[in-house]
Formats: structure tokens, sequence, C-alpha cells
């Protein structure tokens, strides 16, 4: 063969794949995929994530950490009027939600972000190499079948639960348990590789209720007309569920996770939520305390409990003897001033053997110290992972959602959870019904703590074996590590010259979809 010659050898340098995300403004979807922009860009592709101007504020320390570190990754703030929903101009994070009434309206105002982000993307150079939107976020889904840019979803849980709620739909359960008035018929989940019976109230879905059905239908389409599928997840951890997701879906499922162990900086982190975070007076409290000794107690960012609730919540964790580390919101505690005056009294008699965050936790910090030995959490799958990555064993409390299969993944399949014992949902901020008190905090604290049963020991082994599987999984080598490379690899020839913007031929998007 003919020796190659200079010319020929000289390619134009491939330009760095772009990556565009598009989270749902709330922690739960913006942090995962915080950390996957931040991942990504530490693999060398170019990673910008769009957000609300209050989000954007709150990301800083995340952006100039990057800038410090010379990595490709931006936020980008898109102009946003939570006034076009009727909500006040500070209702830009599902944390701001006042009342359970305000949800729907918030989700109605998300959906005039998709002028804004046009403008972004068409203002671009280059065509992004792909864009990676929330499940919920059909209006992103929008954009990129008009400018013809190849898209992923991003749903926040487990494939375990994405394939619940796929099949759901697919074989007809869903629109089974719609039609159904009563509460407590259990059904079993169709074609999945283990048994998962849900009832009415714990049935797969996000916006699984009345008055929800367009965003839901209009959700599952976009998912439907996407090119694949990006799970904060590992392979180890669900491999089962992962390959019967794929195959049910039809594309490919990238599983990147757990995200939360790509280089979280919780100290950047911090401005996510209100309330001063003191993170070397938490670790200096953990430091003294015995290593596994201690309780980790949140329930997420946006679930918040009215004052009665809190105090099961604190009367059973006294009631428990363990030592415990208890995250009250700022929301919570600024509540009503009794709330206050109880803490006082109770942190006082507590003193010895437990602390109360008020505001935001450091919640990686925390599970990543060896004094912590359980963590009591309402499920939301962040947090169930990051309990997992840090091989530490759950006490589950799930709320709603898809927390309730979260829980049956923790406890059933993976044998990492006890349950409190609860059947039905509650409502995400104005809940009056008790359906858990002291006595149930108090016992599934010492089922899950208890030093020398054979059944907490095992939940521990399994946990700490689960944590290292992460560990691998995220390093070089590793599934999710060589599955981000090939990611990285697989979209970075799709970008272009944006005047180029390809039409949208192949893909398939409703019209609704297309040109609301
Ligand atoms: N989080 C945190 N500090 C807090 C409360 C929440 O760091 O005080 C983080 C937590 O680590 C997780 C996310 O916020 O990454 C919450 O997501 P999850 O899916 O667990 O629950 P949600 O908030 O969506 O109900």
């Amino acid at each position: 063969t003919a020796p190659m010659t200079a010319e020929s050898t000289t390619q134009p340098p491939s330009p760095q794949p772009h990556f565009v995300l598009a989270p749902l403004a709330a922690h739960g979807h913006v942090i995962p995929m915080v950390d996957l922009a931040a991942l990504l860009a530490a693999h060398g592709a170019r990673a910008s994530l769009v957000t609300t101007p209050l989000n954007a504020t709150r990301l800083r320390g995340v952006a100039d950490k990057a800038a410090r570190e010379k990595l490709p990754l931006e936020i980008v703030e898109l102009p946003f009027s939570p006034a076009v929903a009727g909500l006040p101009s500070d209702c830009q994070n599902a944390d701001k939600l006042s009342e359970d009434a305000q949800l729907t309206p918030f989700l109605i105002a998300m959906r005039a972000l998709d002028a804004p982000f046009e403008a972004y993307v068409r203002a671009l150079e280059r065509r992004p190499s792909c864009i990676i939107s929330d499940w919920c976020n059909t209006w992103a889904a929008g954009v990129a079948w008009r400018l013809g840019i190849p898209r992923l979803f991003f749903h926040g849980p487990s494939c375990f639960y994405s394939l619940c709620d796929l099949n759901a739909v697919v074989h007809g359960l869903h629109e089974q348990i719609v039609a159904d008035d009563e509460q407590e018929t259990t059904y079993v989940v169709p074609r999945m590789p283990v048994r998962v019976t849900v009832t009415k109230g714990t049935a797969p879905g996000f916006f699984n209720f009345p008055g929800y059905e367009a965003l839901r239908d209009e959700a599952i389409e976009a998912m439907l007309a996407a090119d694949g599928v990006v799970v904060n997840t590992f392979l180890d951890l669900e491999a089962q569920f992962v390959a019967c997701y794929e195959a049910a879906l039809g594309k490919p499922v990238w599983t990147l996770g757990p995200l939360c162990l790509h280089n979280r900086d919780d100290e950047a982190m911090a401005s996510c939520g209100t309330g001063s975070t003191d993170l070397r007076a938490i670790t200096a409290w953990l430091d003294e305390q015995v290593t596994g000794s201690v309780v980790y107690v949140s329930f997420g960012s946006v679930l918040r409990k009215l004052p009665k609730h809190l105090f099961e919540v604190g009367n059973g964790l006294e009631d428990s003897g363990k030592p415990f580390l208890w995250v009250v919101k700022e929301s919570e505690a600024s509540s009503r001033p009794e709330v206050q005056e109880w803490l006082d009294e109770f942190m006082a008699r507590t003193a010895t053997r437990g602390l109360v965050v008020r505001g935001w936790a450091p919640q990686v910090t925390i599970l990543s110290h060896r004094a912590v030995g359980g963590f009591l959490t309402h499920c939301g799958w962040n947090s169930l992972l990051e309990a997992i990555a840090r091989g530490v064993p759950v006490a589950t409390w799930p709320h709603f959602a898809d927390q309730f299969l979260n829980e049956r993944l923790a406890v059933d399949v993976l044998g990492v959870g006890v349950p409190i014992g609860v059947t039905a949902p509650v409502s995400m901020l104005n809940e009056e019904s008790l359906t858990v008190d002291r006595g149930d905090v108090a016992r599934v604290v010492s089922v899950l703590m208890d030093g020398g049963g054979e059944e907490a020991e095992e939940r521990r082994r399994k946990a700490k074996e689960y944590g290292e599987q992460a560990r691998r999984a995220m390093a070089k080598g590793g599934s999710s590590y060589e599955n981000v490379m090939r990611l990285i690899a697989r979209f970075s020839n799709t970008g272009g010259a944006m005047t180029s913007a390809a039409s949208a031929a192949g893909s398939f998007l409703p019209h609704s979809l297309g040109t609301d």
C-alpha cells in the first residue's frame, strides 16, 4: 500500500462534543444532573446545564469551582417568570412551593422555558451533540425535536422503577388502576423479572393523579420518541432490570452512576438550600461518635412535615435511645413559633447523643462518615442511591411518587432496607393524617441499628458489598466509567454548524409537543 502523505493524515481536529442538560427545577433532579455535567466535563466533553435564575444562583459555587478547575462546565440561566402561572417570583424550584395546589401551576410555568431554551440553543455557534432532558421536561424535548438535535431523557429513579412504570403503561395496568376506585386492590406489575405488587396509592407513575393526565401522556410520548435514556444507577445493582428496561424501551439505557460518587462537593452545593450548613461542626460532631453508631434522618428536599409529624419523628428518635443526626428543614422549623420552642427543648434533652441540623445538610459527606451506620430515608432515589453508594443500610419510609417502588427494590430485591410499614401515600406539603407515630420511628430505628442481630448484620453486609461495587463501577474500567466514555464517543460527531440544523427526520414527536 502507498505510504500515507502528510496531507492525508492531517485531519481537522474533531470538535469537542457538547451536551446540553435540562433538569426539572427540583433538587432531586438538578443535583444528579449537575453531577452528570461535572462527570461529562471531567471526561473532556463540554457540558452546559440550563436552569432558572434562582437555581443558577444557587449553583454558583459549582460554576466557580468548575472555572477554577478549568472544567468545560457552565450553568446557563434561562429567563423565567413564575408569574405567568400566578406564582410568586421566587417560585423557581420545587422547594419554594408552599402548598400542594401550587404544583400544577409550577409545572405549567416551566413549559414557558421552551422559548428561552430554544433561543439559547439557536444562538450557539455549533449545534449541540446531544440534549439530555428530564423525563418531566417535555418543553425541552420539543426544542430538541424542532432543531433536529439528538436527545436522551434522564429519568431520576432506578431502572427497577422505570421498568415497572413502562410495563404498567404498555401492558394496560396503568389504565386499569386509574379506572379503579378501590384503594386497597393489589395488582401485580406485568412482565417484571421478579414479582412486584402495587396498589392504587403505590402504583408507578409521576404525574399519577387526577389533573395530570395531559402532562403524563406528553412525557410518555416524549420518552418513546427519545434516542435513549440516562439513568443514575449502576449495572451490578440492578443488571436484570437494566436489561429488561432496555428491551422494553427498545433504546439504549446508559447507566452512569452512582453520580454522587463523582467528586460531589458538598461545600459548593451548600447554597442549594436555605439555612446555614456548618460542614465543619457536623464533621466534628460525627468525629466524636462511635463507628457505625449514628442513624442519619432526612426526608429529601421537597417533602415538608407539619409540626405534629416532626414531633413524632423527634420523640421516636429520643425513645430509640440511639445516637442520631436529624435534618429539619428551615421551612419546617420556622413554620410556627412553637416548633422552634419544641426543638430547643428537644435538643437540650438529647444533646448528649443527638444533633439536629437545621436547613440544608451535606448529605453525601454525612453518609460517607464512618460514624453513620444507618439512614432513615423517604426513599427518594438520590438519597437511597447515595446510601447504597456509601454502603449504608436504610430504614424506608416512602411518602409519594416513585418512593414506594424504591422501597421495594431496597427491601425485597437488594436486602439493604427495613420498612417502617407505611402502605399509603401522603401529600408533599400539607399532609394532615398521621400514618407513622413515635412508636414506629423508635422501632424501625432500633431494628436498623441493632448491634448483634443477624438480619441487621446481613443488611450491613449487603450494603457494604453494594457500596464496594458502586465504587468499582465509577472507577476506571468499571461499567459506569466505560459507559460515560462510550456515551461521549457515541455523540462526538453529531454536532455541526448551527445554521445547518437538521430537520426532525427520523424522530417523531406529537404535534402538540413540537409546536405549542
Ligand atoms: N439533599 C442534601 N441536603 C439536604 C436535603 C437533600 O444534600 O438537606 C440532597 C440529597 O443528597 C439528594 C437530593 O438532595 O441528592 C434529594 O433527592 P431525593 O431524590 O433523595 O429526594 P427528593 O428531594 O427528590 O424528594
